[in-house]
């Protein structure tokens, strides 16, 4: 599709911008966009002032298993099901604008952000695939990411079931987990 309009053109800078803003990696911008990969760099140069890392994405879906990922995971694929299940936003922009409510709830609750954009981009991507999936947690019903291919009779998510070694991050963290529940579309 060479021959774009220069609207279409226009938007998808704007979409590509928005993604190097909030932290994209250039293989998240060379699946979202038609420009040419000497564009994206062109472009990733000029607002960020370096080049765009190189190298493949190290991502692998136990990242998402972790204890503090897996409840910004969560928390992410929340409110990613919301904007799908509640509103017309999808594609891209339900991601740009999921990722954004996402660092919201981060900054209402004072955490840090554990979720890059290339992450949660990614882990639409492994819903998307069956690789993984979100159950509801038997105790406090909000919904969580796993492994597709586990069983989950009775799932207890991580918040539920704190390691001793949280610590002092449970208090704030539990905070923002409180969305969960009230996010879950079903
Ligand atoms: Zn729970």
């Amino acid at each position: 599709m060479r021959n774009k309009s220069i609207l279409s053109e226009a938007k998808e800078i704007q979409i590509v911008t928005e993604l190097i803003r909030l932290g994209a990696r250039l293989q998240v911008l060379e699946s979202n966009s038609n420009l040419s990969r000497e564009r994206l760099i062109k472009l990733y140069k000029e607002i960020k002032g370096v080049s765009p890392p190189k190298g493949m994405l190290p991502f692998s879906e136990d990242w998402f298993m972790s204890w503090q990922p897996n409840i910004h995971s969560s928390l992410f694929i929340n409110i990613y099901n919301y904007l799908i299940a509640y509103t017309e936003v999808r594609g891209i922009d339900a991601m740009i604008k999921g990722y954004k409510l996402y660092l919201e709830h981060l900054e209402l609750n004072q955490m840090e952000q554990t979720l890059s954009l290339t992450r949660a981009w990614t882990l639409i991507r492994f819903i998307r695939s069956q690789i993984l999936c979100t159950v509801p947690c038997n105790k406090c019903g909000g919904n969580f990411v796993v492994h597709a291919f586990d069983l989950h009779p009775n799932h207890v998510c991580k918040l539920c079931n704190i390691p001793s070694r949280a610590g002092k991050t449970k208090k704030t963290t539990r905070a923002v987990a409180a969305h969960i529940p009230q996010l879950d579309p079903a």
